[in-house]
C-alpha cells in the first residue's frame, strides 16, 4: 500500500536540491566555524553565506540573524529573552489562545516567574479582534507574541496593523512565522516585526536548524549560556550542515512561492470537491479566505478523532487532528477550543489535512475518497441483514 502524506504543516520532506547541498558538509568541510584556522574558517564562509541569502530573503541584514535549533528555541529564545530584558519597564505580555505550545508553555513558565500574560480570544475563524487587543495594552506591555498563520486551521492574523498599534509603545513585537514562511512571502521591515520565529524542517529543509529574527538594536537576554557564538546571542557550536541545507531550502522557496501557492490552492480546492461530491456532512473551521494555501481543517459531525485517525492511518492517509505535539494524547484542540468554546463538538471530530510539494491530484483523490469512505461509516451506519 502507498501511504499518502497529508501532514505537512507537522513536517515536509527534505528536497533532494537540499540534501546535495549539506552532503559535501558533512563529508569534507567538517570544521567549527569558531576555530580560526584554515578549516574553521571554510565552515565560518560557509554559515556567513547562508545567513546573506536568509537575510536578503526576508528583507532583513546578516546581523539580525541568529541561528537556532528550530522554531521552539526561537520562540524561547525570542519571548523569554525579551521578557527578561525588558522587565524594568514593565512585566506584562499580550498573546493569543491559539499560539502553538513554543510560545503558549513559554507564556505560562513567564507567568510563574511574575510576568503577567493575557491571552487574546478568536472568533469563530481563528482571528484575533484588533479592538480587543487595542483593550489589553497597557504602559507596562513589553511584549506582544502573536503568530503569524495558525498550523492547526492557517487563520493569517492582522500583523501589520498590530504593528502599527505598537509605534511608540514600550512593547516589543515577536511573530511565530514558522507555518507560513514557505507560502508567504514575508518581509520584516514591512510588517513591522522585532522578533520573527523561523523553522527550515517546515519548508523542506532539514529538521533542527531554525532562525530567529532579532531587528537592530532590540536586546534580548541571552537565553542560551556558553561560548560567545552568534555575538554572544546564542551559544552553541553551529550546526553547519543544517545551516546550509536551510539556506539552499530558503532559495528554493523564493524562485517557488507563488507557483507552490497555486498548487495548494488546487490541492485544497480538489479535496473540497471531492468530499462534496462524496456527499459527506462536513464544515470548514478556519478561514479559506484569508488563511494559509496549505492547511485544511475539516469537522466532520458524528465522528471520533482518535479513531479516524487510526482508521485513516490504517488505510494509508496520514493527517493529524491538529497539533503534531498533541497527537496521541485525546486533549481536544486548544486552537478549536477556543474558536468554538470548550465543548464543541469541532474539538472532538476535526481532521487537519496538510498540503506540500510532492502531492498530487490523484493522491488528493484517493483519499479524499478513503476519507469520505471512513466517514461515512459514523455519518450513515449500515444496517445489518
Ligand atoms: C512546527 C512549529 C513550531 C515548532 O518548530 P520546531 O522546529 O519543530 O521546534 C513552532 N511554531 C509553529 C507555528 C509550528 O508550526
Amino acid at each position: 500500500m502507498d501511504h499518502i502524506y497529508l501532514d505537512h504543516a507537522a513536517t515536509t520532506p527534505v528536497d533532494p536540491a537540499v540534501v546535495e547541498a549539506m552532503l559535501p558538509v558533512y563529508r569534507e568541510i567538517f570544521g567549527n566555524p569558531s576555530s580560526i584556522h584554515y578549516f574553521g574558517r571554510e565552515a565560518r564562509k560557509l554559515i556567513e553565506d547562508a545567513r546573506e541569502v536568509i537575510a536578503a530573503e526576508i528583507g532583513a541584514t546578516p546581523k539580525e540573524i541568529i541561528f537556532t535549533s528550530g522554531g521552539t528555541e526561537s520562540d524561547n529564545a525570542a519571548l523569554i529573552g525579551a521578557a527578561h530584558a525588558r522587565q524594568a519597564l514593565g512585566r506584562h505580555i499580550i498573546t493569543t489562545k491559539i499560539e502553538h505550545h513554543a510560545v503558549l508553555h513559554t507564556c505560562e513558565h513567564l507567568e510563574k516567574e511574575g510576568f503577567d500574560v493575557t491571552y487574546l480570544d478568536v472568533d469563530q475563524k481563528g482571528r484575533i479582534s484588533l479592538d480587543a487587543f487595542k483593550n489589553a495594552l497597557r504602559p507596562d506591555t513589553i511584549l506582544v507574541s502573536i503568530m503569524y498563520g495558525n498550523n492547526e486551521v492557517g487563520t493569517l492574523q492582522p500583523i501589520k496593523e498590530i504593528a502599527s498599534l505598537l509605534k511608540g509603545t514600550n512593547a516589543l513585537f515577536h511573530t511565530d512565522a514558522v507555518q507560513a514562511f514557505g507560502l508567504e512571502a514575508i518581509n520584516v521591515r514591512d510588517i513591522g516585526v522585532d522578533l520573527m520565529s523561523i523553522t527550515a524542517h517546515k519548508f523542506n529543509g532539514p529538521k533542527g536548524v531554525g532562525f530567529l529574527y532579532i531587528r537592530e538594536g532590540v536586546l534580548l537576554e541571552t537565553y542560551q549560556h556558553g561560548g560567545e557564538q552568534e555575538r554572544k546571542r546564542r551559544a552553541g557550536t553551529h550546526n553547519v550542515p543544517g545551516i546550509v541545507g536551510m539556506a539552499k531550502a530558503v532559495k528554493l522557496v523564493s524562485e517557488n512561492r507563488e507557483e507552490k501557492k497555486q498548487m495548494m490552492y488546487r490541492l485544497r480546492q480538489r479535496m473540497l470537491d471531492r468530499l462534496t461530491e462524496e456527499g459527506i456532512d462536513f464544515a470548514i473551521n478556519g478561514d479559506l479566505e484569508n488563511g494559509l494555501a496549505h492547511i485544511l481543517n475539516l469537522y466532520f459531525p458524528g465522528t471520533r478523532v482518535e479513531a479516524l485517525l487510526s482508521a485513516l492511518d490504517l488505510a494509508g492517509v496520514a493527517v493529524s487532528s491538529g497539533s503534531a505535539c498533541t497527537a496521541g494524547s485525546v486533549e481536544p484542540s486548544h486552537v478549536l477550543t477556543a474558536m468554538f468554546g470548550s465543548d464543541a463538538p469541532q474539538a472532538k471530530s476535526s481532521l487537519r489535512i496538510s498540503f506540500g510539494l510532492y502531492n498530487t491530484e490523484e493522491q488528493v483523490e484517493t483519499a479524499a475518497r478513503i476519507i469520505a469512505k471512513t466517514v461515512s461509516g459514523w455519518q450513515k451506519p449500515k444496517h445489518s441483514g
